[in-house]
């Protein structure tokens, strides 16, 4: 078995492999330090949780991870909070960086005589309708290698070699640009909240995401096309005490900001997650915006269906499971897509939904106006658009129902947690 990419979908189906007896090789175009750096998601399900507690890799997050069940919206007109470990199914996340997810699930299948090639990028995969699928690869020297296999994960993420090799026509791919661009922090300083914290602010969405005592990401809506350095540090947390209403609430604990990246949000799905025998999971079969915390929960579930179904069809010679496994990953990953465009719509203002060019600065008003400065578009010019007013008071009213609707809370409760 050969698996591309050493994130969290290659590296839990690399070790549920291994487990099986299943010899595998995970070819990694980072080195190992990056991999185990490279801090992105945060939050793991219940559900994420409970299928790493099965196959044993759940020690270091039990250890050093932080239940976490509440979220706090806050709006110009107040804020509420919701429970929702005591709401819908009552379920709550574990808040551990995936970088140390990462790191476990490494040091668990290196210790069990897993091989990693790291720096070892994968160029391209052939054959994959074949018996033998080969992997093309270039080592860390620049030299050329393959590797061959019964089969390939491409664990590899949306930009991986994986995707790259389906010939045209093999899988439909549905795409969605969301309009929205958020500035990614991770700030030095310890989280300022017990809670997530999403503002829904008329300059722009803010968030606030604990990582661990000592980290916090932030998320600040731009307009698409701000370069991640334009905004100084003090600016970016004026804006965020700005939107989260520092005033009314108090300020946030500020801190070195340690990283920044800009977020497009986007989504794909490619259907099916099959070619041959090269199989898709994680980011490589279905890209999903960060606006629910989906991605590496479902990349974890679909590594644990993948390792099922490939034990079964190599040990069993049983290839039930395969021809199943993409139609079983999508009816997830559809849900997932669902609620995260849901929460999208929940927390941007319509008005500032452009796909297209933005000013090149992003936001420019000065901190304390009241207009809708954020993203740039037509609207900036012309005020509103009709459209956007009237799908402003739909969010609006979405808003309400989710602060006093005990119903509408515990759906959204079991949706935040669940896949
Ligand atoms: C800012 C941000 C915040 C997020 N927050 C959350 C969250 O709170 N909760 C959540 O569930 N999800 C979150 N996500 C999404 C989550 O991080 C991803 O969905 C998850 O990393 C997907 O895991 P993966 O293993 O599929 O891909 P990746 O983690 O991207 O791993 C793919 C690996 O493949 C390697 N690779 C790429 N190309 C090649 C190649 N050609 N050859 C060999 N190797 C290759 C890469 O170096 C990488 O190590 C967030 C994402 C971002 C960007």
């Amino acid at each position: 078995m050969i698996v591309l990419g050493a994130g969290p979908a290659g590296l839990v189906l690399a070790n549920l492999l291994l487990d099986q007896g299943i010899d595998c090789v995970v070819l990694e175009r980072a080195d190992r330090a990056h991999v185990e750096t490279r801090a992105r998601a945060g939050f793991l399900a219940a559900h994420t949780v409970r299928i790493l507690e099965r196959h044993g890799l759940a020690d270091g997050l039990r250890l050093r991870g932080k239940v976490h069940s509440t979220c706090e919206f806050r709006t110009e007109e107040g804020r509420f909070r919701l429970d929702y470990g005591a709401l819908g199914s009552g379920e709550t996340h574990v808040v551990y960086p995936q970088q140390d997810l990462v790191s476990d699930l490494l040091a668990r299948f290196v210790g069990a005589g897993g091989q990693v090639r790291f720096s070892a990028e994968a160029t391209e995969v052939r054959d994959a309708d074949g018996d033998r699928p080969t992997v093309h690869v270039r080592e860390s020297d620049g030299r050329p290698a393959r590797w061959q296999g019964r089969y390939v994960a491409g664990c590899d993420g949306r930009h991986g070699a994986a995707r790259r090799s389906l010939p045209p026509g093999a899988v439909r791919r549905r795409h969605i640009d969301h309009g929205i661009s958020w500035l990614g922090l991770l700030a030095e300083a310890p989280p300022s909240l017990d809670a997530v914290g999403y503002a829904v602010h008329a300059r722009g969405f803010a968030g606030h995401m604990a990582r661990t005592d000592t980290i916090t990401r932030y998320y600040l809506q731009v307009a698409r096309g701000t370069p991640a350095d334009s905004w100084s540090e003090e600016r970016i947390w004026d804006e965020l005490d700005l939107r989260t209403g520092a005033k009314e609430y108090g300020p946030l604990t500020r801190g070195r900001i340690v990283e920044r990246a800009i977020v497009d949000l986007e989504s794909d799905v490619l259907d099916p997650l099959r070619h041959g025998r090269l199989l898709l999971a994680g980011d490589a079969a279905a890209l999903i915006s960060p606006s629910a915390a989906k991605g590496a929960n479902l990349a974890v579930l679909e590594a644990e269906l993948l390792a099922g179904a490939l034990g079964d069809a190599l040990q069993r010679n049983d290839g039930a499971g395969l021809d199943a496994y993409s139609a079983k990953c999508l009816a997830h990953v559809w849900r997932a897509q669902e609620f995260s465009r849901w929460m999208i719509e929940l927390l941007h203002d319509p008005s500032g939904w452009h796909g297209g060019p933005a000013g090149p600065t992003g936001p420019t008003g000065p901190i304390g106006s009241t207009g809708p400065i954020g993203p740039t578009g037509p609207e900036d010019v012309d005020g509103p658009s009709e459209e956007s007013l009237f799908l402003d008071s739909l969010r609006r009213s979405r808003l309400a129902s989710l602060a006093t609707s005990r119903r509408q809370q515990d759906w959204f409760a079991t949706r935040y947690v669940g896949l």
